[in-house]
């Protein structure tokens, strides 16, 4: 038989692929995709099987032997195999830190494999064999004894520790053949722990209204169709998303598909999973929903990675590496939220979990369903060009009202209170008459609070760069304003060039300072703090959030990681304290992030049967991000929007790429940059349009100054590997590093 010889991607740190000849006991269990040991250099690393087949002009008689397979099965199934390779392409890194991303880090070394040991009786002693073992070795008969009175078999150290005997007694019996031990695997569930019980909510089917119908129709029939498809589910807060993903998810587990379900962040996903949970028990008994975030424990990462890639469970539930779940005969995958930024991955690979999870679904041959309440531009968009199918839910459930919105101009209250207001008096009236009644308040703060742009806090003026449309960032050490897009700078004005007022220089808010003011306000009321400083704790959020359902906090104050898709039927007032600072960031995608916000926002007031209130506090009530959010009305912004990024020409009618540049030595990182630049508008044209290079916003982190080149384009396929070669020829001195990221979803 010819010898068998596989291509094989190491993962040590290098992006090649290898070959060598796999050993005739190995030639069964041996599959692209298989996950291996293999001899590099003097040491034993695991690799992945890229190809079958021998390399061209190479002798096979010197290759050296594959080691070890680790799983007998594919730890990447093809498709994910070519995921791989397309992203390396894209978003132009290496294939092994992908493969690396794609399969966690519990499951490649295999470390937290929790097993147990059984004892069980193989061959039954005759009364005579039995006597005589109870003479020669007491100690054995008597643990042949128990155990021959047990139906099945029994765990080893119990037994062991029941008895008073040693692992060596055992041993003995085994080796005569008279017992046998196993190896049993012990899962880790997460999330069945007490936490669990307060997130079980609307778990029941619902009814479902006429166009929750259609878009399950619509699901349905594309899932019926069995091929690739794409639908962006744009329904309102409280319009009943989640009842259509999981009609779509009933359908594919019927037709017995698997299906991926992605969520933005840690915070929704234990009342996500547990409604899933309830109903997937309900509608198809025996179903297992596999769970997989960051804070997964290595062993309850590994079981959940097993379950799926053995077929044992078909569906998980998680967060943006979720998208690469080992899940089999792959039908659904469903982007919740879809338009949060917390799905682009800001460390290499930087991928975008949703543009993933389309690309994906397209390789499988499944159905994407994307929903949100505001879908982002670049998938709106894609429906109006007919890439993608739109669905629409714009009714809430039961007809519930959208709660009212009352925008409070702080100019106004600046004045009143003759200070800076952090809560204004219409906000604290609205509280205070919320915890006589005993209802709950949320109070959201800006994450996003950017405190180097200028606002002038008597006309809201911000100062914008007239190329980019996008707020100057100031820069303290020589009082200058930059646009960090295109390079414009001018001196930071004294004075609002607007007004002429002297207050231009408005530093953001804190949770804590927020807090600090609600405490003086209500000073009985019950307040917790929800932001990443005090959430660090595994599960400290979960707590937060069960004592809130349960009614034990009065005031919920914290940045929008408590917003997204919590429902909290007793919250009828929430209040954006800082609307602005969303606003003033320099990016041009700043006012669609203030108007997701708004939006979501509002969305959590009122979910009950009460109505709900919101309060907007802002310096700016006439931006457009403001007055189309009061009215919830999606299609006038993105429509206003749409325009103003056209008119730039900025995503999504292009591609952005970032060039990031570090260093110690800013006068070199400059000249460098600027010799990149040159050499990349020669190669590259027409083919891609620079702004900059130019100092980063933040010029300088831990001692290392930072540059940065802008890439347009409309050929990210063709520009990206043009500028991989140019990096790879290009001589950069050694104290400079550079990152290359694809699509970002921040400027800042
Ligand atoms: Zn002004
Ligand atoms: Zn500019």
């Amino acid at each position: 038989m010819a010898a068998m010889i596989v291509g094989v991607h190491p993962l040590a740190g290098f992006d090649k692929l290898l070959h060598y000849r796999v050993p005739e006991t190995l030639r069964d269990s041996v599959a692209v995709g298989s996950l291996v040991r293999v001899p590099v250099l003097n040491a034993l690393r695991l690799g992945l099987v890229g190809e079958i087949g021998p390399p061209r002009d190479f002798d096979v008689g010197k290759l050296k032997a594959l080691a070890q397979v680790v799983y007998p099965f594919p730890a990447l199934p093809p498709d994910l195999l070519e995921l791989a390779r397309w992203m390396a392409g894209y978003y132009a890194c290496g294939l092994d830190s992908i493969i690396e991303t794609m399969i966690p880090a519990a499951v490649r070394n295999g470390a937290g494999l929790k097993q147990e040991k059984l004892l069980a009786v193989t061959q039954r002693l005759t009364a005579e064999e039995l006597a005589a073992l109870t003479k020669r070795a007491p100690q054995q008969a008597k643990l042949y004894r128990f155990l021959e009175q047990q139906f099945r078999a029994q765990r080893k150290a119990l037994v062991l520790a029941r008895l008073g005997q040693t692992a060596a007694v055992a041993a003995a019996l085994v080796k005569r053949g008279v017992l046998r031990e196993e190896v049993r695997r012990i899962e880790r569930i997460a999330y069945t722990d007490e936490h669990a019980h307060g997130e079980l909510v609307a778990a029941q089917p619902h009814v479902l209204n006429a166009e929750q119908q259609a878009a399950v129709a619509a699901v349905t029939a594309s899932l019926g169709a069995g091929k690739f498809g794409v639908s962006l589910l744009h329904g309102v807060t409280g319009s009943g998303k989640t009842e259509v993903y999981l009609r779509a998810i009933d359908t594919a587990l019927k037709s017995g598909g698997g299906v991926v379900f992605l969520v933005p962040e840690v915070a929704l996903t234990p009342q996500t999973v547990a409604r899933l949970r309830s109903r997937l028990e309900a509608i198809a008994p025996g179903h297992r929903c596999v769970v997989w975030h960051s804070h997964l424990s290595e062993g309850e990462r590994l079981d959940g990675w097993l379950a799926l890639a053995t077929g044992e469970a078909r569906v998980v539930v998680g967060a943006r590496s979720a998208v690469f779940a080992p899940v089999q005969n792959l039908r659904l995958i469903v982007v919740d939220e879809e338009h949060e930024p917390a799905y682009k991955q800001d460390e290499t690979p930087r991928y975008h979990g949703r543009d993933v999870a389309v690309l994906r679904a397209k390789l499988t041959g499944a159905v994407c369903l994307l929903g949100s309440a505001t879908p982002s531009l670049e998938s709106f968009l894609n429906a109006q060009h007919g890439k993608y199918r739109l669905l629409q839910l714009l009714q809430r459930v039961d007809a519930r009202k959208l709660p009212h919105i009352d925008i409070v101009d702080l100019r106004i209250e600046a004045l009143k209170q003759r200070t800076l207001p952090l809560l204004s008096g219409k906000l604290v009236g609205a509280m205070q008459a919320r915890f006589e009644r005993r209802e709950q308040t949320i109070l959201f703060i800006n994450r996003r609070g950017y405190s180097s742009s200028i606002l002038c806090t008597k006309c809201g003026h911000i100062e914008e760069c007239s190329h980019c449309s996008i707020a100057m960032t100031y820069h303290r050490t020589d009082e200058m304003l930059r646009c960090h897009l295109c390079g414009d700078q001018r001196p930071a004005p004294l004075r609002c060039p607007k007004c002429g007022a002297p207050d231009i220089r408005w530093r953001g808010l804190g949770t804590q300072r927020i807090e600090e003011a609600v405490r003086r306000v209500l000073p009985r009321a019950r307040i917790e703090r929800m932001d990443s400083d005090t959430m660090g704790k595994k599960n400290r959020f979960r707590e937060v959030l069960a004592q809130f359902r349960a009614g034990k906090v009065d005031v919920l104050v914290g940045t929008q990681m408590i917003g997204k898709g919590l429902d909290f039927p007793n919250v009828t007032l929430v209040g954006l304290v800082d609307a602005d600072m969303s606003m003033h960031v320099p990016d041009f995608r700043a006012n669609e992030r203030t108007f997701q916000l708004l939006v979501q926002v509002a969305g959590r007031a009122g979910r009950g049967d009460r109505a709900g209130e919101v309060v907007v506090q802002t310096f700016t009530p006439q931006a457009e991000a403001i007055q189309f959010s009061r009215h919830a009305d999606y299609a006038g912004f993105a429509a206003a929007e749409l325009k103003v990024r056209q008119d730039f020409r900025y995503p999504p009618y292009r591609h952005l790429i970032h060039h990031l540049f570090r260093g110690p030595n800013p006068e070199k990182l400059k000249f460098f940059a600027e010799q990149w630049a040159k050499l990349v508008e020669k190669t590259l044209g027409e083919r891609v349009e620079l702004r900059g290079p130019s100092a980063s916003p933040i010029e300088k982190i831990k001692d290392e100054y930072r540059w940065q080149l802008w890439y347009f384009t409309n050929a990210v396929t063709k520009v990206v590997p043009e500028l991989a070669r140019l990096r790879a020829g290009f001589a950069w001195p050694d104290d400079l590093t550079q990152v290359l990221d694809v699509d970002p979803v921040n400027l800042v």
